[in-house]
């Protein structure tokens, strides 16, 4: 084969299954489309999953950091205090909201939110930290705990990429005042759309059940059981709501969650055997007591050994048709936030000088070892074509 005819491996990928598709089926069968059954089973069993009391089910990731933020009641004023590697939607809840996002820098082997940097920039007005457990590995929850709990601040985590990780023996959704996930098909388990915020927090929980419909206090199916059409809208919300057949998808997945961790965990454990002797490449580290989700693979490339750029890299890796991704361009970096906020270069040094090194290799649960090996052997080939030095 040559390289073009070579099957293209994304940087990540759904698994859907019969199974999968007959659990929607049944749902497109029955009386409930939209909030009914699948809704409140779905919740529980997320819940049930990561150890917390209660999940809230909505439209997505970006819903679910929406909700978390409101429930804490953030408005114009307060500051809550964000990584910049991640996703632009993490800091934009804040922003939904009237809120003011302040980026602290992350450790550079990790690229995990670094406490310390959390404590330097806690000022009179700061509300919250929202930590995101990058690429799937879950923050120093401990430090940050601890740091939340001197200036009374709530903690919120964006575990969008970390669903079945754990810290200290406790699973993400469990780790904070609210935790959010995602069901994008790129994540962990896939609805279409779909997100979920986990909490111990009852009145949390409330609000945010209300927030996900128009701020209405009570769903169509609560009304119908009680024979009432009356309804009362007490806060401003959104439709956020996630459908039956999306959590029926969601259920039929939960149930292959495991599984699939343990094939990431192994696909990240055969990257870095075959990756190890690359000198040009570092990979990330992962602290002790902590199981790592793998979300993402993100590799660092060592630039001085390099006469290319990642960019150059990126594009190698592609004709290869090996479907490398960068995550993140540091959101403090984005055009909007720049002119808004006037954010820019230098606010988070350590998230700019790794931007210019990170490269996501494909990861998930139905790669073959064969797929991991092809990408492991064209990113030798193409580094040392790159190298300096080399030829
Ligand atoms: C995917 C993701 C989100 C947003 O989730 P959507 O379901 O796409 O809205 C938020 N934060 C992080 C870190 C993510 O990876």
């Amino acid at each position: 084969m040559t390289d073009s005819e070579k099957p293209y491996i994304p940087y990540s990928r759904q698994w859907i299954d019969e199974e999968d598709i007959g659990e929607v089926a049944a749902v497109l069968r029955s009386e409930w489309l939209t909030t009914g059954p699948q809704v409140k089973e779905f919740e529980e069993a997320v819940a049930r999953f990561v150890g917390a009391r209660h999940a809230v089910a909505v439209s997505n990731g970006t819903a679910a950091l929406h909700a978390a933020v409101y429930a804490l009641g953030i408005g114009p004023g307060d500051e809550v205090i964000a990584p910049p590697m991640t996703f632009v939607a993490t800091a934009n809840a804040v922003v939904f909201q009237g809120g003011l996002p302040v980026f602290a820098d992350v450790e550079p082997d990790t690229l995990l939110l670094d406490p310390a940097r959390v404590e330097a920039k806690i000022g009179p007005r700061t509300r919250a930290i929202i930590a995101v457990d990058y690429a799937g590995q879950p923050c120093d929850y401990e430090a940050l705990r601890a740091i939340a709990g001197r200036h009374g601040l709530d903690l919120v985590a964006d575990a969008c990429h970390a669903l079945g990780a754990q810290y200290q023996g406790t699973k993400a959704g469990a780790l904070a005042d609210l935790t959010t996930f995602s069901f994008h098909p790129a994540k962990h388990l896939a609805t279409g759309e779909g997100g979920m915020v986990t909490t111990d927090n009852p009145e949390f929980a409330e609000k945010m059940r209300r927030f996900r419909n128009h701020g209405i206090s009570t769903d169509l199916r609560q009304r119908l059981e009680k024979g009432t059409w009356h309804y009362e809208m007490v806060d401003l919300g959104y439709n956020y709501r996630l459908t039956d057949m999306q959590c029926a998808l969601g259920l039929s997945q939960l149930r292959k969650l495991p599984a699939w961790l343990a094939r990431r965990q192994a696909i990240a454990r055969r990257y870095g055997e075959l990756l190890q002797n690359l000198p040009q490449v570092s990979l990330l580290a992962v602290r002790a007591n902590r199981v790592h989700a793998y979300h993402l693979y993100v590799i660092l490339l060592n630039l001085e050994d390099l006469k290319a750029g990642r960019d150059e890299i990126f594009l190698a890796m592609r004709e290869e048709r090996i479907g490398v991704n960068v995550h993140y361009q540091p959101v403090h970096l984005h055009p909007y936030y720049r002119r808004r906020f006037q954010t820019g270069p230098g606010d988070c040094p350590v998230a700019e000088k790794a931007f210019q090194r990170i490269l996501t290799l494909p990861m998930f649960p139905a790669m073959s070892d064969h797929d991991v090996d092809r990408v492991a052997t064209s990113l030798a080939k193409v580094i040392r074509r790159c190298s300096r030095g080399g030829g």
